[in-house]
C-alpha cells in the first residue's frame, strides 16, 4: 500500500470522542464505535481569499484548499458546478418569492453523489486499492461504478436478492461493476461489503465512510460562491442518511472558521413521512433519534429507517437553529410538478422534498415570506421515470387535422 501523502493538513477524528484515527480502513471509532469525521488543516485557506478560487472552474476541485486529498490524485469526471436557479415563479407559487433551487441533477451520473465520490475515490487511490465497493440500489452505486472506471478500478455492488428494481442500477450495470445480489436483506448485504472492507479485499463507500462528505461540501461552497458570498437564510434539503446536511454544515463552519462568511444559514431537513426518525426527534427535542423499522415512501432515495449520520444530522440542524419536518408522498409528488410546471426543472421525487418542505414550513409560518432560501435538488428526475409517468396524463388521441389539435389545445 502507498503512503498516505497529504495527512499534514487533515486528522480523521472521532465525531463522539475525538480520537484521533490512524487506521485507514476504520469506519468507526476504534474506542466508542462513534462516527468518525474528518478535521481539516484550514491553514492555507485562511491566507487565501474567494476571489482566489475563482480561477479554477467553478465545481468540487475549485475548493481544494477545504478538501482532504491531494488534488495531484484526483479521480475526476467534472463534478458540480451545477446551476443555481433563481426560482421567483416557483418562489411566488409557495410564497416565498426569493427562492432559489440548486440543481443537482446535472451531475456527471445525475445526482449530487458525484461531488463525494470523486474524493472517496480519489482517497482509496490514494491508499492504492484496487477493488472499491458500496451496499446500494439507488444512486450511490451508479456514482460510485462510474468514478471507479474512470480510476481504472474494479467495483463490487452488494444487494440484496429478489428485492431490487432493476431500472435503478441500469447505471452501475452500464458502467461494468460487479453486482453482486447477495443471499439475504440489505443489512446482509451491506455485512459481506463491511467484512470485505476489514479483511481490506475492497475499499468500502458506503455513506459511513468519512471522505464522501468532504467533497459534497463542495455544494455549499458553490452556493455561497454562486451568491457572490452573501448568505441566504435558509438552505433546505431532504434527508435520508443524512451525511449531506452534515456536510453542507460542516461546509457552512469551516467557511466561517476561515472569515469568509459570517454567519451560517438555518440548515432545514425534509424527510418522507414514512421514513422520518431525525424529523420525529426534532419534534420530541432530542440529540438522538429511534429507528423506524419498515421505511415507506415513494421517495426512494430517502427510503432510510436507521440514518447512519442522523446524529450528525440533529446537530447541525440544533445548532444553526434550523428546523426539521415531514412530507407526505403526495406533497413530494405534488411538489416534483411544481417545479416542473413553474421553473422547468425535472428532479426525482427525493429531491422534490425539499420543495416540498419549503410549502409546507411557509405555510405554517416557520419560513419567513421575505427569507432568502435555497432548495437542493438532489438529483434528476430522469433517474425515476416510473414515478412520474404515473402522475402525469397520458397522451392524447388527436385526428390528423388542424380543427382537432385546436380543440385539444383548448382544453384544460
Ligand atoms: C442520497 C440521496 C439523498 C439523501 O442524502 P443523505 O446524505 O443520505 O441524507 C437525497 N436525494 C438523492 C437524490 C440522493 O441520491
Ligand atoms: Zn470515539
Amino acid at each position: 500500500m502507498q503512503k498516505v501523502m497529504n495527512m499534514a493538513d487533515h486528522k480523521v477524528v472521532c465525531w463522539e470522542c475525538g480520537t484521533e484515527v490512524s487506521d485507514p480502513y476504520a469506519n468507526l471509532c476504534p474506542k466508542c464505535k462513534g462516527l468518525l469525521t474528518v478535521k481539516m488543516d484550514l491553514t492555507q485557506a485562511k491566507s487565501m481569499n474567494p476571489e482566489d478560487l475563482r480561477k479554477t472552474p467553478l465545481g468540487v476541485w475549485r475548493y481544494a484548499p477545504f478538501m482532504p486529498v491531494d488534488e495531484k490524485n484526483k479521480v475526476s469526471i467534472q463534478e458540480g458546478g451545477t446551476p443555481l436557479y433563481s426560482t421567483k415563479a416557483l418562489g411566488e407559487a409557495v410564497g416565498v418569492p426569493d427562492t432559489f433551487v440548486k440543481f443537482e441533477g446535472l451531475n456527471p451520473t445525475g445526482s449530487f453523489k458525484d461531488r463525494g465520490m470523486t474524493m472517496g475515490v480519489s482517497h482509496a487511490k490514494e491508499l492504492g486499492a484496487k477493488v472499491v465497493g458500496c451496499a446500494s440500489t439507488g444512486n450511490t452505486s451508479a456514482s460510485l461504478a462510474a468514478y471507479a472506471s474512470k480510476a481504472g478500478m474494479q467495483c463490487a455492488v452488494f444487494l440484496p436478492s429478489g428485492k431490487v428494481a432493476m431500472g435503478k442500477l441500469a447505471q452501475a450495470l452500464f458502467f461494468g461493476a460487479k453486482v453482486l445480489s447477495v443471499d439475504g436483506n440489505f443489512d446482509d448485504a451491506l455485512a459481506l461489503a463491511r467484512k470485505m472492507h476489514d479483511e481490506r479485499k475492497i475499499y468500502l463507500l458506503n455513506s459511513i465512510n468519512p471522505y464522501r462528505p468532504e467533497g459534497q461540501k463542495s455544494v455549499l461552497f458553490e452556493i455561497i460562491d454562486q451568491l457572490n458570498y452573501e448568505v441566504p437564510d435558509r438552505i433546505i434539503l431532504p434527508v435520508g442518511n443524512a451525511a449531506n446536511i452534515w456536510a453542507v454544515y460542516k461546509a457552512c463552519t469551516e467557511l466561517k472558521e476561515v472569515g469568509w462568511i459570517d454567519r451560517i444559514p438555518k440548515l432545514t431537513g425534509i424527510q418522507a413521512a414514512g421514513a422520518a426518525p431525525v424529523a420525529q426527534a426534532f419534534a420530541e427535542g432530542t440529540r438522538d433519534f429511534i429507528a423506524e423499522p419498515n421505511p415507506e415512501t415513494v421517495a426512494t432515495a430517502i427510503r432510510i429507517g436507521n440514518p447512519i449520520s442522523g446524529k450528525k444530522a440533529l446537530h447541525a440542524i440544533y445548532d444553526t437553529k434550523g428546523y426539521c419536518t415531514t412530507v407526505t408522498d403526495e406533497q413530494i409528488i405534488e411538489a416534483q410538478l411544481l417545479l416542473g410546471r413553474k421553473e422547468g426543472v425535472c428532479v426525482e421525487p427525493a429531491s422534490a422534498a425539499s420543495v416540498a418542505g419549503l410549502k409546507k414550513l411557509r405555510e405554517e409560518g416557520i419560513i419567513e415570506k421575505d427569507e432568502k432560501v435555497v432548495c437542493i435538488c438532489t438529483g434528476n428526475g430522469l433517474k425515476d421515470p416510473d414515478t412520474i409517468l404515473n402522475n402525469v396524463p397520458k397522451p392524447i388521441p388527436c385526428k390528423n387535422e388542424v380543427a382537432d389539435v385546436e380543440r385539444i389545445l383548448k382544453e384544460q
